[in-house]
Parts: C-alpha cells; sequence; structure tokens
C-alpha cells in the first residue's frame, strides 16, 4: 500500500481586503465554491519548482529543485486566504470564468496560477517580494 503524507497548508497571513473582495455589481457575477481553486492551486504548488544557480561561471544553466517545503506532500489547502471570495460568470456559449477578488488593488485574479505566486508570498515562501501579476 502507497503511504500518503498529507500536509494541511492553512493561510494565517492573508492581505485580503474586505472591501476589495467583491465585483461591480454591473458585472453579473455570482458567488463561486472556491474548493476546485484550492485543490489546483495544490497541484501547481506541488509542481513548482526552485530554480538554484548554477555553481560555476560557464557551467550549464540554472537547476530545477523540487521544493523541498511542499515536496512529497499530498497538499491540502482547506480554504482561501480570508477576505478573498471567489466569483463566476456565465458566458454566452454555456463556460464559465472565474474571478477571485480580494487584492488590494482591486483587480481580479481570473487563474489559480497567477494566485499561486501571491499565495507562495502570504506563506513566506517568495523570500518577502510577490511576483504575481497584481503587485508587480
Ligand atoms: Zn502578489
Amino acid at each position: 500500500m502507497k503511504q500518503v503524507t498529507v500536509m494541511s497548508l492553512f493561510v494565517y497571513y492573508t492581505d485580503g481586503q474586505l472591501t476589495k473582495s467583491t465585483p461591480p455589481s454591473n458585472l453579473n457575477m455570482v458567488p463561486a465554491d472556491p474548493s476546485n481553486w484550492c485543490n489546483h492551486i495544490c497541484k501547481l504548488l506541488i509542481d513548482q519548482k526552485i530554480v538554484t544557480p548554477p555553481r560555476k561561471e560557464g557551467s550549464q544553466g540554472p537547476k530545477q529543485v523540487a521544493n523541498p517545503i511542499i515536496a512529497g506532500y499530498t497538499l491540502i489547502l482547506p480554504s482561501l486566504p480570508e477576505h478573498y471570495l471567489l466569483y463566476k460568470r456565465k458566458r454566452a456559449n454555456g463556460s464559465t470564468d472565474y474571478y477571485l477578488y480580494g487584492h488590494g488593488s482591486g483587480k481580479p485574479f481570473d487563474r489559480p496560477a497567477y494566485f499561486v505566486p501571491h499565495v507562495k508570498y502570504l506563506l513566506g515562501l517568495s523570500g518577502g517580494q510577490c511576483t504575481c501579476k497584481l503587485c508587480a
């Protein structure tokens, strides 16, 4: 039987702002269940590699190594950071777009992948500088 080590990841530090966590009313969005986003964020975090610089001048390019903090775990993210709220909107063609509000810029994250650098920043895994699209 394969042994699975589960790590529950709770984002204690949040910069989510309640005043920024609702979309403009003219966009016709409704609240969405964030569990799919949480699962997706976990998968992306597990896949994230740390890039280490080459050891010597002229040696091969940066080496990608597994993130030692989350390597070997099955991650569970029980909830999004506080004051981040997910909304959805149906398109005319039937597909659904998702938008995560709460960032101080007032702009939403529209893909889990775009939110991952911000989650890493909130978890203290990015050296104090956020590289997400909305902070950059
Ligand atoms: Zn950010």
